[in-house]
């Protein structure tokens, strides 16, 4: 979006009125494969029946199905894959339709435009790209490429960008953030981001997601425990806890490991909220693996917790595998699993109640109308749990403001979330710059030009 925005183009979220439609996919499992083809089907009656005069297919799918897409679906003028991000251009404006498949190699970096789709106090950052991890399950290595990191100064540059132009959160993300800097020769590197980032002022907390398990280093721990401006939350996938499902994912370890090491981390950093993820109904989970699964989870008492039911792509490394297991047990062993979360999390809420604390106001709710949002610093945007604002107002009549820290007393709590309502608001922070990452279109493009490109993630509310 950057890009073509910087050429002249003109964005909207309204597949109706735009002349390039671009559907921005996903590949990584079978669901997102279908609503990515479902979605460029939609697109394609626009391009039949509206405005559009061209549609562009970009993202993970191309990379493993560049030809059949083409072939398949004739109303698709262009495809870019992830390798190939800058060349969006080529396909917008000119006859660029087919690029030979090549490994992914694209990384952005400070200078890059970007549009930032967040809301403006709380940004995303990727500082590394692909990955270089076995785990037969995946296929993101094939469509993200071998693991590339990000320059350390480029990093910090659009941290400090983005905390000037007004924001208050940063998340660093990347396929394998705990291993960011190994490529470049730096030891403890995500170590040694973080605590520069620390210093970056405007910025209320810096965290980062995906740790790989083997990767935690004392180091990082002990730099998370020292900077207010860290986020004391650590989310570290451990897919599975029995050994024996763990050798077969090519991931190593097991659940007495993870446990000293979750052990760890709370000694080193007090209060710190834990995330992790599982994948349940691995090819070979027996229901022996499965009830080890769920003692890990009984002890571990984490404070979020994902599960995904194992899904077959067909060139991952388990496809291959025997013993799969049926769906409905798959589904069954979910809603067993995160039955004994929400106990979990129910329990470990409720030592919230009565209590104040620091949250980072996010604005009306998507899920009520008659409420608002926050987060607390161990609650990572839209994946955890929420707190949810009854009363915005303080008595001298203020109101607090989407991107406003607050101190926020806590007045209930459920299973997932809490409930509370503003009782203090923090000095606000003036954004000091717009948005560098968002450069002004340099040249008004000429009317006859192609010049409104849909996105694709907004797009999705249509389908
Ligand atoms: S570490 Fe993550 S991205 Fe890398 S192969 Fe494993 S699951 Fe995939």
């Amino acid at each position: 979006m950057g890009i073509l925005t910087h050429e002249g183009f003109e964005l909207t979220p309204r597949a109706d009125e735009a002349e390039i439609l671009v559907v921005n996919t996903c590949s990584f499992i079978e669901s997102a494969q279908k609503e990515s083809v479902d979605t460029i089907l939609e697109m394609a009656e626009h391009k039949k029946f509206g405005a559009a005069k061209k549609l562009i297919v970009a993202g993970c799918l191309v990379e493993r199905f560049r030809d059949e897409i083409l072939e398949k679906i004739p109303e698709v003028d262009a495809v870019v894959g992830t390798g190939e991000v800058e060349r969006i251009l080529e396909a917008a404006q000119g006859d660029l339709r087919v690029l030979p498949a090549a490994p992914p190699a694209f990384l952005y970096h400070e200078l890059t435009p970007r549009i930032v789709t967040t809301p403006r106090h709380a940004a995303y950052i990727k500082i590394a790209e692909g990955c270089d991890h076995p785990c037969t399950f995946c296929i993101i290595p094939q469509l993200r490429g071998k693991f590339r990191s990000r320059r350390f100064e480029s990093v910090v540059r659009e941290a400090e960008n983005l905390a000037a132009a007004g924001a208050r959160e940063i998340t660093l993300i990347g396929q394998d953030t705990t291993s960011y800097g190994e490529d470049l020769g730096l030891r403890d590197g995500l170590a040694l981001l973080l605590e520069k980032l620390a210093q970056v002022e405007d910025l209320l907390w810096v965290r980062f997601l995906y740790a790989y398990p083997n990767r935690v280093t004392q180091k990082l721990l002990d730099t998370l425990a020292a900077h207010p401006r860290l986020a004391k939350y650590i989310d570290m996938p451990l897919q599975h806890a029995s050994r024996n499902v763990l050798a077969r994912m090519k991931r190593g370890s097991h659940g007495d490991a993870f446990l000293k090491l979750l052990e760890r981390m709370r000694a080193t950093i007090p209060g710190v909220s834990l995330r992790t993820s599982f994948i349940v109904g691995f090819p070979g989970e027996t229901e022996a693996d499965f009830a080890e699964l769920c003692g890990f989870v009984r002890a571990a008492k984490l404070d979020w917790m994902g599960v995904f039911e194992y899904s077959d792509v067909d060139n991952a490394g388990s496809h291959a595998l025997e013993d799969k297991v049926d769906p409905e047990i798959i589904n069954d062993r979910r809603n067993r699993l995160m039955a004994i979360q929400k106990k979990i999390s129910r329990k470990n809420l409720t030592a919230w109640k009565g209590r104040t604390a620091i949250g980072l106001v996010e604005g009306p709710s998507k899920d009520n109308p008659l409420v608002w949002e926050a987060r607390l610093e161990g609650m990572a945007p839209e994946i955890d749990g929420k707190l949810y604002l009854t009363d915005i107002e303080l008595p001298s009549g203020e109101t607090a403001q989407t991107g406003d820290v607050a101190r926020v007393e806590i007045l209930k709590t459920d299973a997932y979330d809490l409930i509370g309502r503003v009782a203090e608001l923090l000095p606000r922070r003036e954004p000091r710059a717009n948005l560098a990452s968002v450069p002004t279109p340099r040249v008004a493009p000429p009317t006859e030009k192609l010049t409104r490109i849909a996105t694709g993630a907004p797009l999705r509310v249509l389908a």
